[in-house]
């Protein structure tokens, strides 16, 4: 039997493990917020790079479908929750 979603809040996966087929997600930075820890590119090094000066660089905004997992996981581990995944 499937939980009421009323009661547990509704689907608790991450935006990009919902993504409708077909959908493009993408990374969104909030670059007030990021103070270049460099998590993210510990986990993804392919979308994020922090440069020498602190700066993050995303290499790659677009998600591809196979990597949806490890950038959930950066933006969960993101400190100062700088990132968030949206639709293109
Ligand atoms: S983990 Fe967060 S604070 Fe650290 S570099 Fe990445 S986006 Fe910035």
């Amino acid at each position: 039997m499937k939980p009421d979603e009323s009661l547990t809040g509704g689907d608790q996966r991450c935006p990009a493990a919902r993504q409708p087929e077909g959908t493009q997600m993408r990374i969104i930075v909030d670059h007030d917020k990021c103070t270049g820890l460099g998590i993210c590119e510990s986990i993804a090094e392919e979308y994020f790079e922090v440069a020498d000066d602190g700066a993050l660089h995303l290499l790659q905004e677009q998600i591809d479908p196979a990597d949806t997992e490890r950038i959930d996981d950066a933006v969960r581990s993101c400190p100062t929750q700088a990132l968030r995944i949206g639709e293109s």
